[in-house]
Protein backbone atom coordinates (compact mmCIF):
# COMPACT_ATOMS: atom_id res chain seq x y z
CA UNK A 1 0.00 0.00 0.00
CA UNK A 2 1.32 3.34 -0.83
CA UNK A 3 1.36 6.54 1.82
CA UNK A 4 -0.82 8.99 0.18
CA UNK A 5 1.64 12.26 -0.64
CA UNK A 6 -1.08 14.87 -1.03
CA UNK A 7 -0.91 14.57 2.81
CA UNK A 8 2.42 16.27 2.84
CA UNK A 9 2.84 18.01 -0.36
CA UNK A 10 0.86 19.16 -3.42
CA UNK A 11 1.09 18.16 -7.34
CA UNK A 12 1.36 20.49 -10.33
CA UNK A 13 -0.12 19.76 -13.92
CA UNK A 14 3.39 18.46 -15.18
CA UNK A 15 3.14 15.91 -12.15
CA UNK A 16 5.92 17.20 -9.86
CA UNK A 17 5.49 17.40 -6.42
CA UNK A 18 6.55 19.39 -3.62
CA UNK A 19 6.20 19.02 0.05
CA UNK A 20 4.41 21.82 2.06
CA UNK A 21 7.22 22.51 3.95
CA UNK A 22 11.07 21.59 3.97
CA UNK A 23 13.10 19.65 6.70
CA UNK A 24 13.31 21.72 9.99
CA UNK A 25 16.44 22.72 11.03
CA UNK A 26 17.89 22.82 14.17
CA UNK A 27 15.68 24.47 16.50
CA UNK A 28 19.00 25.45 18.37
CA UNK A 29 19.14 28.79 16.84
CA UNK A 30 15.46 29.43 16.78
CA UNK A 31 14.55 32.08 19.48
CA UNK A 32 12.90 31.82 22.11
CA UNK A 33 15.05 28.89 23.05
CA UNK A 34 13.32 25.59 23.71
CA UNK A 35 15.17 22.81 25.82
CA UNK A 36 12.17 20.61 24.85
CA UNK A 37 12.40 21.53 21.06
CA UNK A 38 16.27 20.56 21.07
CA UNK A 39 16.01 17.32 22.84
CA UNK A 40 13.12 16.39 20.27
CA UNK A 41 15.06 17.54 17.34
CA UNK A 42 18.31 15.34 18.61
CA UNK A 43 16.23 12.22 20.52
CA UNK A 44 12.62 11.79 18.53
CA UNK A 45 12.28 9.20 16.11
CA UNK A 46 12.48 10.22 13.47
CA UNK A 47 15.41 13.22 14.84
CA UNK A 48 19.04 13.83 14.42
CA UNK A 49 20.11 10.31 15.26
CA UNK A 50 17.45 8.10 14.50
CA UNK A 51 17.47 7.02 11.61
CA UNK A 52 20.04 8.39 9.59
CA UNK A 53 23.09 9.27 11.77
CA UNK A 54 22.76 5.87 13.28
CA UNK A 55 22.79 4.35 9.90
CA UNK A 56 25.65 5.76 8.98
CA UNK A 57 27.21 5.28 12.14
CA UNK A 58 26.15 1.50 12.38
CA UNK A 59 28.12 1.09 8.87
CA UNK A 60 30.99 2.92 9.76
CA UNK A 61 30.99 0.44 12.43
CA UNK A 62 31.04 -2.53 10.88
CA UNK A 63 33.65 -1.14 8.11
CA UNK A 64 35.92 -0.36 10.30
CA UNK A 65 35.66 -3.42 13.01
CA UNK A 66 35.69 -6.15 10.15
CA UNK A 67 36.17 -4.76 7.04
CA UNK A 68 39.45 -2.53 7.28
CA UNK A 69 43.11 -3.95 7.79
CA UNK A 70 44.11 -3.88 11.56
CA UNK A 71 46.27 -0.73 13.08
CA UNK A 72 49.67 -2.30 12.44
CA UNK A 73 49.27 -2.83 8.90
CA UNK A 74 48.02 0.82 8.85
CA UNK A 75 51.38 1.99 9.72
CA UNK A 76 52.99 1.31 6.42
CA UNK A 77 51.19 2.24 3.04
CA UNK A 78 51.00 -0.73 0.89
CA UNK A 79 49.35 -1.07 -2.62
CA UNK A 80 47.02 -3.98 -1.43
CA UNK A 81 45.40 -2.91 1.13
CA UNK A 82 44.53 0.46 -0.43
CA UNK A 83 43.52 -1.58 -2.91
CA UNK A 84 41.17 -3.82 -0.64
CA UNK A 85 39.40 -0.20 0.36
CA UNK A 86 39.02 0.86 -2.79
CA UNK A 87 37.00 -2.55 -3.51
CA UNK A 88 34.90 -2.27 -0.55
CA UNK A 89 33.91 1.20 -1.33
CA UNK A 90 33.04 -0.03 -4.54
CA UNK A 91 30.90 -2.03 -3.52
CA UNK A 92 28.99 -0.16 -0.67
CA UNK A 93 28.98 2.23 -3.06
CA UNK A 94 27.17 0.13 -6.09
CA UNK A 95 25.06 -2.06 -3.57
CA UNK A 96 23.54 1.88 -2.20
CA UNK A 97 23.38 3.56 -5.12
CA UNK A 98 22.36 0.98 -7.49
CA UNK A 99 19.76 -0.62 -5.25
CA UNK A 100 17.90 3.23 -4.83
CA UNK A 101 18.22 3.58 -8.59
CA UNK A 102 16.44 -0.19 -8.88
CA UNK A 103 13.75 0.21 -6.63
CA UNK A 104 12.91 3.41 -7.23
CA UNK A 105 13.77 4.31 -11.06
CA UNK A 106 13.68 0.84 -12.88
CA UNK A 107 11.17 -1.29 -10.63
CA UNK A 108 9.13 2.00 -9.98
CA UNK A 109 8.32 0.43 -6.46
CA UNK A 110 6.98 3.62 -5.27
CA UNK A 111 5.51 5.09 -8.57
CA UNK A 112 6.14 8.80 -8.90
CA UNK A 113 4.76 9.29 -5.01
CA UNK A 114 6.57 11.94 -3.00
CA UNK A 115 8.92 12.47 -6.48
CA UNK A 116 9.86 15.89 -6.84
CA UNK A 117 10.27 15.54 -10.90
CA UNK A 118 7.60 13.70 -12.95
CA UNK A 119 10.42 12.64 -15.24
CA UNK A 120 12.73 9.98 -15.13
CA UNK A 121 16.79 9.87 -15.69
CA UNK A 122 17.58 11.62 -18.90
CA UNK A 123 18.97 9.40 -21.95
CA UNK A 124 19.88 10.60 -25.60
CA UNK A 125 21.15 13.55 -24.21
CA UNK A 126 23.73 15.38 -25.27
CA UNK A 127 24.95 17.16 -22.93
CA UNK A 128 25.81 13.54 -20.85
CA UNK A 129 28.75 12.00 -21.16
CA UNK A 130 27.28 8.50 -23.39
CA UNK A 131 24.26 10.69 -24.42
CA UNK A 132 22.62 8.76 -20.85
CA UNK A 133 22.63 10.57 -17.18
CA UNK A 134 23.08 7.43 -15.55
CA UNK A 135 26.19 6.01 -17.03
CA UNK A 136 27.57 9.32 -16.73
CA UNK A 137 26.37 9.75 -12.93
CA UNK A 138 28.12 6.08 -12.60
CA UNK A 139 31.57 7.27 -14.37
CA UNK A 140 32.36 9.95 -12.27
CA UNK A 141 31.17 8.37 -9.21
CA UNK A 142 33.16 5.39 -9.68
CA UNK A 143 36.05 6.66 -11.56
CA UNK A 144 36.78 9.58 -9.64
CA UNK A 145 34.35 9.44 -6.20
CA UNK A 146 34.89 6.40 -5.19
CA UNK A 147 38.90 6.14 -5.82
CA UNK A 148 39.32 9.66 -4.34
CA UNK A 149 36.88 8.91 -1.32
CA UNK A 150 39.62 6.13 -0.96
CA UNK A 151 42.47 8.11 -1.11
CA UNK A 152 41.22 10.17 1.76
CA UNK A 153 40.35 7.25 3.83
CA UNK A 154 44.10 5.47 3.02
CA UNK A 155 46.16 8.77 4.43
CA UNK A 156 43.73 9.44 7.06
CA UNK A 157 43.72 5.75 8.78
CA UNK A 158 47.84 5.76 7.61
CA UNK A 159 47.79 9.05 9.78
CA UNK A 160 45.88 8.31 12.70
CA UNK A 161 48.69 4.99 12.61
CA UNK A 162 51.37 7.07 12.44
CA UNK A 163 50.33 9.55 14.72
CA UNK A 164 49.48 12.48 13.00
CA UNK A 165 46.22 12.88 13.24
CA UNK A 166 45.06 13.07 17.24
CA UNK A 167 43.77 9.84 18.27
CA UNK A 168 42.05 8.73 21.20
CA UNK A 169 41.20 5.37 22.75
CA UNK A 170 37.45 4.55 23.30
CA UNK A 171 38.30 3.03 26.75
CA UNK A 172 39.66 6.58 27.93
CA UNK A 173 37.56 8.77 26.21
CA UNK A 174 33.95 7.29 25.35
CA UNK A 175 31.59 9.75 25.97
CA UNK A 176 33.55 12.39 23.70
CA UNK A 177 34.20 9.74 20.85
CA UNK A 178 30.61 8.96 21.16
CA UNK A 179 29.36 12.60 20.45
CA UNK A 180 32.31 12.80 17.73
CA UNK A 181 29.77 10.94 15.53
CA UNK A 182 27.72 13.15 16.48
CA UNK A 183 29.13 16.52 16.02
CA UNK A 184 30.95 15.55 12.58
CA UNK A 185 27.86 15.51 10.39
CA UNK A 186 27.08 18.98 11.45
CA UNK A 187 30.92 20.07 10.96
CA UNK A 188 30.64 18.32 7.20
CA UNK A 189 27.08 20.80 6.98
CA UNK A 190 29.58 23.80 7.30
CA UNK A 191 32.49 22.35 5.60
CA UNK A 192 30.21 21.75 2.13
CA UNK A 193 28.41 24.78 2.18
CA UNK A 194 31.53 26.62 1.87
CA UNK A 195 33.34 24.30 -0.89
CA UNK A 196 30.21 24.78 -2.35
CA UNK A 197 29.99 28.26 -2.18
CA UNK A 198 33.18 28.37 -3.31
CA UNK A 199 32.93 26.29 -6.39
CA UNK A 200 30.09 27.89 -7.61
CA UNK A 201 32.66 31.12 -8.33
CA UNK A 202 32.78 31.13 -11.84
CA UNK A 203 36.36 30.05 -12.79
CA UNK A 204 36.19 26.99 -10.40
CA UNK A 205 32.66 26.36 -11.91
CA UNK A 206 33.35 25.84 -15.37
CA UNK A 207 36.38 23.85 -14.67
CA UNK A 208 34.58 21.27 -12.39
CA UNK A 209 31.11 22.02 -10.69
CA UNK A 210 29.56 22.37 -13.79
CA UNK A 211 29.82 18.10 -14.00
CA UNK A 212 27.75 18.08 -11.06
CA UNK A 213 24.86 20.89 -12.08
CA UNK A 214 24.57 18.63 -15.82
CA UNK A 215 21.73 17.03 -13.40
CA UNK A 216 19.17 19.62 -13.15
CA UNK A 217 16.97 16.55 -12.12
CA UNK A 218 19.48 14.53 -9.76
CA UNK A 219 19.20 10.49 -8.98
CA UNK A 220 20.89 8.28 -6.92
CA UNK A 221 23.91 7.89 -8.76
CA UNK A 222 24.25 12.06 -9.66
CA UNK A 223 24.61 12.18 -5.58
CA UNK A 224 28.59 12.65 -6.18
CA UNK A 225 28.97 12.33 -9.90
CA UNK A 226 31.36 15.24 -9.50
CA UNK A 227 34.81 16.48 -11.59
CA UNK A 228 37.75 15.07 -9.71
CA UNK A 229 38.85 18.64 -8.58
CA UNK A 230 35.31 18.51 -6.62
CA UNK A 231 35.87 15.27 -5.13
CA UNK A 232 39.15 16.51 -3.93
CA UNK A 233 37.74 19.83 -2.21
CA UNK A 234 34.29 17.64 -1.29
CA UNK A 235 36.48 15.19 0.72
CA UNK A 236 38.79 17.09 2.87
CA UNK A 237 36.70 17.56 5.73
CA UNK A 238 38.42 14.29 7.23
CA UNK A 239 41.98 16.93 7.22
CA UNK A 240 39.97 18.13 10.75
CA UNK A 241 42.07 15.39 12.75
CA UNK A 242 44.86 17.31 12.39
CA UNK A 243 43.94 19.62 15.51
CA UNK A 244 40.65 17.86 15.91
CA UNK A 245 41.12 14.15 18.36
CA UNK A 246 39.05 11.23 17.21
CA UNK A 247 39.39 7.94 16.42
CA UNK A 248 40.40 6.06 13.28
CA UNK A 249 36.56 4.73 12.75
CA UNK A 250 35.50 8.43 12.90
CA UNK A 251 37.46 8.94 9.30
CA UNK A 252 35.64 6.17 8.02
CA UNK A 253 32.59 7.10 9.67
CA UNK A 254 32.89 10.99 8.03
CA UNK A 255 34.05 9.72 4.45
CA UNK A 256 31.05 7.21 4.33
CA UNK A 257 28.78 10.00 5.19
CA UNK A 258 30.24 11.94 2.14
CA UNK A 259 30.02 9.40 -0.08
CA UNK A 260 27.13 7.83 0.76
CA UNK A 261 25.35 10.24 2.10
CA UNK A 262 24.30 12.14 -1.13
CA UNK A 263 22.99 9.26 -2.85
CA UNK A 264 20.07 9.05 -0.04
CA UNK A 265 19.82 12.45 0.40
CA UNK A 266 19.37 15.94 -1.77
CA UNK A 267 19.75 13.83 -5.17
CA UNK A 268 17.79 10.67 -4.55
CA UNK A 269 14.54 12.50 -6.21
CA UNK A 270 11.95 11.68 -3.44
CA UNK A 271 11.45 13.10 -0.02
CA UNK A 272 10.26 10.04 1.52
CA UNK A 273 11.30 6.81 0.53
CA UNK A 274 8.89 3.80 1.45
CA UNK A 275 9.51 0.51 3.23
CA UNK A 276 6.37 -1.70 3.77
CA UNK A 277 3.97 1.35 5.46
CA UNK A 278 7.00 3.32 7.29
CA UNK A 279 7.65 6.39 4.80
CA UNK A 280 11.27 7.52 5.54
CA UNK A 281 12.01 10.99 5.34
CA UNK A 282 15.32 11.91 3.20
CA UNK A 283 15.42 15.84 3.58
CA UNK A 284 15.80 16.10 -0.30
CA UNK A 285 13.87 18.95 -1.48
CA UNK A 286 16.68 21.67 -0.31
CA UNK A 287 18.92 20.38 -2.46
CA UNK A 288 16.69 19.34 -5.39
CA UNK A 289 16.09 23.27 -5.40
CA UNK A 290 19.64 24.21 -5.86
CA UNK A 291 20.02 21.79 -8.90
CA UNK A 292 16.85 23.07 -9.85
CA UNK A 293 17.39 26.57 -9.37
CA UNK A 294 21.38 26.77 -8.90
CA UNK A 295 21.29 29.73 -7.04
CA UNK A 296 20.10 28.73 -3.82
CA UNK A 297 20.24 26.07 -0.77
CA UNK A 298 24.19 25.63 -0.95
CA UNK A 299 23.51 23.69 2.49
CA UNK A 300 20.45 21.20 2.75
CA UNK A 301 20.47 19.99 6.31
CA UNK A 302 20.85 21.19 9.82
CA UNK A 303 22.14 24.26 10.29
CA UNK A 304 20.23 27.17 8.61
CA UNK A 305 23.85 28.16 6.92
CA UNK A 306 21.62 29.57 4.06
CA UNK A 307 19.17 31.49 6.29
CA UNK A 308 21.86 33.41 7.31
CA UNK A 309 23.86 33.75 4.23
CA UNK A 310 20.34 34.86 2.50
CA UNK A 311 20.38 32.07 0.50
CA UNK A 312 17.38 30.08 0.95
CA UNK A 313 14.68 29.44 -1.15
CA UNK A 314 11.88 26.88 0.39
CA UNK A 315 10.42 26.27 -2.78
CA UNK A 316 7.79 29.09 -2.65
CA UNK A 317 6.65 31.69 -5.55
CA UNK A 318 8.43 34.37 -2.93
CA UNK A 319 11.74 32.94 -1.99
CA UNK A 320 11.79 32.87 -5.90
CA UNK A 321 11.15 36.33 -6.53
CA UNK A 322 13.93 37.20 -4.13
CA UNK A 323 16.40 34.46 -5.83
CA UNK A 324 15.43 36.42 -9.44
CA UNK A 325 16.41 39.79 -7.29
CA UNK A 326 19.73 38.01 -5.91
CA UNK A 327 20.73 36.95 -9.44
CA UNK A 328 19.64 40.72 -11.34
CA UNK A 329 22.08 42.21 -8.64
CA UNK A 330 24.52 40.34 -9.17
CA UNK A 331 25.02 40.40 -12.47
CA UNK A 332 24.94 44.18 -12.52
CA UNK A 333 27.88 43.94 -10.09
CA UNK A 334 29.42 42.05 -12.74
CA UNK A 335 28.94 44.07 -15.36
CA UNK A 336 30.19 47.11 -13.37
CA UNK A 337 33.46 45.67 -12.87
ZN1 LIG B 1 26.09 23.75 -6.81
ZN1 LIG C 1 23.97 18.05 -5.73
Amino acid sequence: MQIDDSKFGSRNKRGDWKPYKLSSNIPFFDWPFSITKNLKWLLGIPGYIIPWTFFYGLIAVILWVYFTPPIETLKNFHFNWFFYLLVRNLIITIICAGGLHFFLYIKKTQGNSFKFNAKGMEKNNKNFYFKDQTLDNIFWTLCSGVPIWTAYEAFSLWAFANGYFLGLEWSMHPIYLGLTFLFLPLFREVHFYFVHRLLHIPLLYNFSHYIHHKNVNPGPWSGIAMHWFEHILYFSGTLIHFIIPAHPVHAVFQLLHAGIGPLFHGHIGFEKIQIGKIGIDTHSHAHYLHHKYFECNYADGAIPLDKFFGTFHNGSDESQEKMVERYKIRMKKMRST
